[in-house]
Order: structure tokens, then sequence, then C-alpha cells
């Protein structure tokens, strides 16, 4: 069978007041997989995504969506696509139960509401209404909304954004049963570990371009080489002060206290690095007990092709 992207999105151009805040932006998501856009606020990411949901019609390049344009074909794509925006954007005057079931019965093969209810933890609101819930508890609404009428693409902008831990477990797990069940997944986020978690594909975006794009595993391997970022993770045996050790180091080295018997160094580290540290270290008689180099994370990827943080 021919496999044609659930997504396509070519040379997307957007301005507002003549600024381009989407700037030639290319993206493809497939079906059965969770495609992240992943890159800090004001990247543009918002705004791609409102554009494949037909929210917002393109300056320039194409968008598809199943194969259809997501502003003139909306009726036709409207039962097959899911949306869930940032501000939830559910009417404030409706319970939030009533809202589920009103919405499940625009569908023809609609999930089973109380098990989806349950799921997300909906019943403890059950009655409230929306303009009453926490952030949280709109965020998980909206995501029952979203994905009530079984859709085949998914759209979720900041999903996880006021979420308990435990709410975000269970909006993963709902998230990767629908990638199982074969919809193409689009979240946006500036949250790397979520991107990490539950991404098989990353787009990593900055200035509405694309710098980066890949599997989680290809994303870190990329571009690997003396002067990447890394993170040096120092344990000791008693309580430290790292304040002499940023100067130690130079500011091309960020040092922070994770605990007061643990202290991080990022940056381009090297043995020199691992030698000063552990020299300074020995000078104040602290006791250093074990020397970790972090795992390189997305956040590092993104330090690498920006010199900037992604937060
Ligand atoms: P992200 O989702 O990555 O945080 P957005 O797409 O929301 O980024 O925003 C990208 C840029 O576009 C930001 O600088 C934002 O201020 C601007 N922007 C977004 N929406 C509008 C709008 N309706 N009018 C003017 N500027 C906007």
């Amino acid at each position: 069978m021919p496999h044609s992207p659930a997504v396509e999105v070519r040379g997307l151009v957007k301005r507002y007041d003549g600024r381009a805040v989407v700037d030639g932006l290319d993206l493809t998501a497939s079906a059965g997989q969770v495609t992240a856009v992943l890159g800090p606020n004001g990247a543009g990411k918002t705004t791609t995504v409102e554009c494949c949901e037909g929210l917002r019609a393109p300056d320039g390049g194409t968008v598809r969506v199943l194969g259809l344009d997501p502003v003139a074909d909306a009726a036709a794509l409207r039962p097959a696509v899911g949306v869930m925006l940032q501000d939830g954007g559910l009417p404030t005057g409706v319970r939030a139960r009533e809202m589920l079931d009103h919405v499940a019965r625009m569908y023809s093969r609609p999930l089973d509401t109380d098990t989806l209810a349950e799921r997300l933890g909906l019943d403890a609101f059950a009655r409230t209404t929306v303009r009453r819930l926490s952030g949280g508890q709109r965020q998980r609404l909206a995501l029952a909304v979203a994905v009530v009428g079984r859709p085949r693409v998914v759209f979720l902008d900041e999903p996880s954004a006021g979420m308990d831990p435990q709410s975000r477990l269970a909006v993963w797990e709902l998230v990767r049963e629908l990638r199982d069940g074969g919809a193409a997944v689009i979240l946006t986020t500036h949250l790397m570990e979520e991107a990490e978690d539950v991404a098989d594909h990353v787009v990593v975006v900055d200035h509405g371009t694309v710098l980066a794009r890949g599997s989680v595993p290809e994303l870190l391997a990329a571009g690997v080489e003396p002067g990447s970022t890394a993170t040096l993770v120092v344990h000791t045996a008693s309580d430290v002060d790292p304040t002499g050790l940023r100067e130690r180091l130079g500011e091309r080295f960020v040092v922070e206290r994770r605990s007061g018997t643990s202290l991080t160094v990022t940056g381009a580290v090297v043995p020199a690095t691992v030698a000063t540290t552990a020299a300074w270290l020995a000078e104040r008689d602290v006791l250093v007990t074990r020397l970790d180099l972090g795992r390189r994370t997305l956040e590092d990827v993104f330090l690498d092709l920006t010199g900037r943080s992604l937060r």
C-alpha cells in the first residue's frame, strides 16, 4: 500500500505584522508515530500546528493533512482530526462530563466515554464547569475531547502544561495507545524530556525554521565531536559551594549545585575539565565519591545547534 504522510508541510511561511514567525518550515508526520515539534517559546510551533489545523491560513508554502487542505477541506477533515489547543478552547459554561459526552455524540464511532473519563481522571470534576477547572484539569478534558472521536491525526499543543506528574503519565499512555492504533500524533513542546520520552520523531524548531530532525537516538548521536556539550556530575562526601569552581572553569561552563553533595558542570567537557574540577575539590579537602559523565540530552543537542539553552 502506498504510504503517504498523514501531515505534510512544505516551505510554510506565516507572517504577523510583516514579520515571518514561520519561515520556510518543512514537516512530515506519519501514521503510527508520535512526532514532537520541539523548540523554545516563540519558535513558531503553535503557529505551525494552527496552520495544520486549518485555524490559520499560510502566507506561503503548502500544508496537507491526509492529503487535503486544512482550510479548504475543513469539513471533510473534521471527523478525522483531533485538536487540543493550548488554552483548551472549550466553552466555559459547560460541565466537564457533559462536554465530553456531547462531543462524543458528534462522532459515528466514539471511544467509550466512561473509560476515557476514568483514565484521565475526569470523574473527580465531572460536574464542574469548564470555567472553574484548574489548568491541568482543563488540559485533561481538552485531551479527552480531542481523542474521543478516534481521530487519524491528533494535534496536541503543549499537552502536559500545568499537569501534575501522575496526569502526565496517564496522558503519555493514552498518546502511545493512539499511536499504536495507527494515529499520527503531532505534539508541540518546549520540554526536551517530554520529547525524549514519547516521540518517535523529533523536529527541532527555532525562529520558524527546522534546525534538525530525526529519531531521538539519531539526534543524540548526530554531531557528537570534541567540543560537544556534555555534563559532568560530581558527587562528594560533604557539602560543597561551587562558586569558586565557576570562576576556575570560566564562563564556557555552567556550574550548578544539584544538592549539597552533588554538582554538575555542563559545557564542552574534556579530560582537563575533569582534572581541574577534581583538583579544585581536593584543594578544599572535599572527597569525591563518584564522577559521572551525564547522558547526552536533547537539551545538549539544542545548545550545540544554537549556542542557547532551550529554557
Ligand atoms: P511557540 O508555539 O513556538 O511558542 P508561536 O507560534 O506561539 O510560538 O509564536 C511565534 C511568534 O509569533 C511569537 O513571537 C509570537 O509572539 C508571535 N505571534 C503568535 N501569534 C500571533 C498573532 N496572532 N499576532 C501576532 N504575533 C503572533
